[in-house]
């Protein structure tokens, strides 16, 4: 890294340090404005971003048009449409003791930021958090992953045509870039990437006790009861496993399904498949690729490992790395400490695991880190609520998967190993604002009720 010289990268920094005062003076109409243009250039380069992302990896561009523009359009719109509210100073009420003063938390932007995002939804992550910084009123240096070289071409684009660069800059680059902007002060950090890295990123924001959001991963679990309408369940748990080709932060992880219904719910998974992807899901429109050798190499390792054990395949085909296509894979009676149950998947290789009694399937899930998102699905009221108490996660869908993340009044964030810190909506807009606590004496000082001598008399004051 020392050989390198990231001039480019310090010359960026500096420029936005300086303006960071600026900045933070623009009111929430100046804000509104930048976003309603930058909601524009989106909507102009729509055609330009499917092309984009489906050249980095073959996803579908109708599903680029939900899961990454219009989730970001969704975004920029709440924006618009509350900023106004949100940046105005909130007054909070009084005890008896403080009747003759007044208490507000003021919003104000922490300064300059640095915005890290993944390579798995490459348009729509870097979008919704720049949106809520630059809401906030911060700079940003937005470091885009090193594995989509397509789309960061038209992001650098999109935001060069809406923000000056001594205001939001956008730069790409793999390890070393962004070892070296962790290494400069930021007033705060947003990292959406792998607990792995997450602590890497923690630890440099450390020697400047610069606060960090952290949107990190995990092994997202989904109980299944027995009193289902299977064919339902399982449609929706294909569809949030396959989007993307499993390569979603909060996609189902793997299965924990009453045994009762295993028949069933096999043949159920099996034909969904088949419905969803035709007989040859290679030749599917629909299936993203693996993004690169790399991950190919792991996920196929998790298929090879299952090899020589007593593992049961209820839908599998092959795979190609010319491609990097993997067949939609479903597995069962896999050993427990098996990688596939010991790491993130992300990909499409789904183990379903059936418990015969629901502890045996809650010890296997609080064994493993915090997950960043947890499914229930049940028309049992006890069945929900035993899972919910017994059991903690990031976020909740209860019969459906994915979606608490679109609720536009929901916070969408991890705990402990799958994330610290909330995201998005209002709750992206007070990650990046400092929430100033401020008091105002409005007839005279309360100091009065301390001064010396301390008596008796101060005592009872102040009781
Ligand atoms: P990653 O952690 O490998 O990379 C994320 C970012 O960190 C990239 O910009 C990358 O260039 C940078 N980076 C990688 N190694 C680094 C290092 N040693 N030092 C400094 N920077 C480094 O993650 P990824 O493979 O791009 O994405 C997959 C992970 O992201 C999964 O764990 C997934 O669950 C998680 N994710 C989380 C969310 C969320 O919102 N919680 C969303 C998407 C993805």
């Amino acid at each position: 890294m020392q050989d390198r010289n990231f001039d480019y990268l310090l010359k960026i920094y500096q420029a936005q340090v300086s303006n960071k005062i600026e900045i933070r003076k623009t009111t929430a109409s100046t804000r509104i404005n930048w976003l309603k243009k930058l909601k524009e250039t989106i909507l102009q380069n729509e055609q330009r971003i499917k092309e984009a992302i489906y050249k980095d990896f073959r996803k579908n561009p109708i599903e680029t048009e939900t899961t990454e523009i219009l989730a970001s359009i969704l975004e920029i719109n709440l924006f618009i449409k509350k900023l106004k509210k949100w940046v105005k100073p909130k007054s909070v009420r009084s005890s008896l003791l403080f009747a003759t003063t007044s208490a507000k938390l003021i919003y104000e932007p922490k300064g300059n930021t640095l915005i890290i995002t993944p390579w798995n939804y490459p348009f729509q992550l870097p979008i919704v958090h720049l949106v809520a910084s630059v809401a906030a009123g911060n700079t940003v240096i937005l470091k885009l992953s090193e594995f989509t070289p397509q789309i960061n071409q038209i992001l650098k684009e999109i935001i060069a045509e809406v923000f000056d660069e001594n205001h939001v800059a956008v730069v790409e680059g793999a390890v070393d870039e962004t070892t070296f902007l962790l290494s400069l002060k930021f007033d705060h950090i947003h990292f959406t990437g792998s607990p792995a890295v997450g602590k890497i990123v923690m630890s440099a924001a450390a020697n400047n006790l610069t606060d960090v959001t952290l949107e990190l991963g995990g092994k997202s679990p989904v109980f299944i009861d027995k009193n289902i309408n299977i064919a339902e369940v399982v449609r929706n748990i294909i569809w949030a496993k396959f989007v993307n080709m499993g390569q979603t932060c909060i996609a189902p992880d793997y299965l924990l399904v009453d045994k009762s219904i295993e028949k069933e719910f096999d043949l159920a998974i099996q034909a969904q498949i088949k419905s969803a992807f035709g007989k040859k899901p290679k030749y599917s429109e629909d299936l993203a690729r693996i993004i690169n050798e790399k991950q190919f190499e792991r996920l196929s390792g998790y298929l090879a490992e299952l090899d020589h054990t007593p593992a049961e395949w209820i839908v599998k085909g092959y795979h190609d790395k010319a491609s990097l296509f993997i067949h939609p894979s479903v597995v069962k009676n896999f050993p427990l400490d098996s990688k596939l149950m010991q790491e993130e998947i992300f990909g499409p290789i789904l183990p379903v695991y059936y418990y015969s009694n629901l502890d045996e399937a809650l010890k296997i899930v609080n064994e493993k880190e915090k997950p960043l998102s947890l499914y229930i699905f049940s028309q049992d009221k006890k069945y929900i609520n035993h899972i919910l108490n017994h059991t903690t996660a990031g976020g909740t869908t209860i019969n459906d998967a994915m979606i608490h993340i679109i609720h536009p009044n929901l916070p969408f964030g991890g705990v402990n190993n799958s994330g610290i810190g909330q995201s998005l909506g209002h709750y992206g807009f007070k990650s990046f604002s400092h929430e100033r606590a401020t008091l105002q004496a409005n007839y005279f000082p309360m100091s009065k009720f301390f001064w010396y001598p301390y008596t008796n008399k101060t005592r009872k004051m102040l009781s």
